[in-house]
């Protein structure tokens, strides 16, 4: 049993000061800092002092790509004029190389950068053409395994693989399923998936949701529109793949009768604005998914680790799209960030995302020396404008272990960058 102990808690709906918390993979009790002289010492096998810092639940990167930790600097000739260029003289190349080695360097780097972020769950949304088979499994070892994290993986099935090793891979790793690392059936796009595909996919995953890029560029469902007739939720749903928990990201060119489709089907759609500003696809309508009571969660798209960014740039982006500053307020930020843990929980079977009894233990410590008073009234605002702002935790708990303590990541994966240059040496020359 572990404690923290002089705690602020925020946990994105209740705010206590004074406190501390005692937990092992869950927590186990929370109580006023007066009465923890009462504990018995010697159950404690460590105590942290949280002095002058908030203790948060550890944050969700709701779709990411671990992969693209090995994209960073790489210098190819680059000059897109689409969405589609972007994939072909980038994405697609880098991808298309990767080897079961790569995906587990990949996992350990882009975990370590994840950590130093405060971010404990990743949903990942995979692609490695030189290696298909096996590779979820290297990215479970990676993140659950060595780094201690929580991840939820798929593996993007896509025209441009070997359609059947992209079914096997999905197909046999949604056999691991416990609280730490679970899946989803991966799709890459509509524009790169053919109806003998979707049909292949739709008889072999059963019940399991899908994690798909959806509408990201109009090219999507312009490409949707002149092939197959119909936008694009209504290919999925014509191939019953609009599973229940499914995640759809983007969704940035969805029209109103999709999203009315959508709803029907309880799916939700993970927002990646930084992602989508950066490949100028435009911005999702927020609005529209909101008043079709479509649940939304946040992801980076592998643009970096830093989902607090994401947190900022959805705020800002939304207000800026709809001319009206009252748009996108503090209330949306916070139902998108519990609606990630509520998605967590329901496909990892935990309770994650309130510093509650019984809740797991992933905790982060973050310092914050406030300008200005800070009540249970105001904290978001002290949260969205100090902490998220320049997000630099200390520690970072997963399942009731440091991962992280006094800004120095604890497991001992000093080589891991040098091995991660050799990786994308090796990457690039191939590219070359
Ligand atoms: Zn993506």
């Amino acid at each position: 049993m572990k404690a923290i102990i002089n705690a602020k808690t925020y946990d994105f709906n209740n705010y206590k000061e004074k406190v501390y918390i005692l937990f092992d993979r869950l927590i186990k009790k929370i109580g006023p800092m007066s009465e923890f002289n009462t504990i018995e010492k010697e159950l404690l096998d460590k105590v942290i002092d949280a002095s002058g810092a908030l203790v948060m639940p550890g944050l969700i990167n709701g779709h990411t790509h671990i992969y693209s930790s090995l994209s960073r600097g790489m210098n190819l000739p680059f000059n897109p004029k689409s969405f589609t260029e972007i994939l072909e003289q980038l994405w697609w190349k880098l991808d298309g190389v990767l080897v079961k080695d790569d995906c587990y360097i990949s996992a350990i780097v882009y975990g370590l950068e994840s950590i130093k972020c405060g971010v404990t769950t990743l949903i990942d949304h995979h692609a490695s053409g030189g290696d298909i088979l096996g590779t979820l499994e290297k990215l479970q070892d990676g993140i659950c395994r060595d780094l201690g994290m929580r991840g939820i993986f798929c593996f993007e099935t896509s025209d441009r693989f070997d359609v059947e090793k992209c079914l096997d891979e999905n197909i046999n790793f949604s056999k691991i399923k416990n609280n730490e690392c679970s899946s989803l059936f991966g799709m890459h796009a509509s524009m790169t998936l053919s109806n003998e595909t979707l049909d292949k996919i739709s008889k072999r995953k059963g019940k399991l949701p899908i994690h798909i890029h959806l509408a990201e560029s109009m090219e999507d469902e312009v490409d949707s529109i002149n092939k197959y007739k119909k936008t694009i939720v209504e290919r999925l749903e014509e191939y019953k793949l609009l599973t229940k928990n499914s995640l759809l990201a983007h969704c940035v060119h969805i029209n109103e009768y999709e999203a009315k489709l959508l709803k029907a089907h309880n799916v939700y759609v993970a927002l990646n604005p930084t992602s989508n500003m950066n490949n100028a696809v435009g911005l999702p309508d927020y609005n529209l998914l909101k008043t079709h009571g479509i649940p939304c969660i946040i992801g980076n798209d592998g643009l970096g680790a830093n989902i607090t960014r994401e947190f900022l740039n959805l705020t800002y982006s939304m207000k800026n799209k709809y001319s009206d500053p009252g748009n996108f307020n503090f209330s949306d930020l916070l139902e998108l960030i519990n609606n990630s843990y509520e998605y967590v929980s329901n496909h990892l079977g935990i309770k994650i995302g309130k510093i509650e009894e019984g809740y797991v233990s992933d905790l982060i410590i973050v310092p914050y020396n406030s300008p200005t008073c800070i009540s249970d009234e105001n904290i978001f605002a002290h949260i969205f404008f100090g902490v998220f702002d320049r997000f630099t935790p200390r520690d970072v708990i997963c399942n009731g272990k440091l991962l992280m303590e006094n800004n120095a990541p604890i497991l001992p994966f000093e080589d891991i960058y040098e091995k991660s240059v050799l990786a994308s040496k090796k990457i690039w020359n191939i590219l070359k």
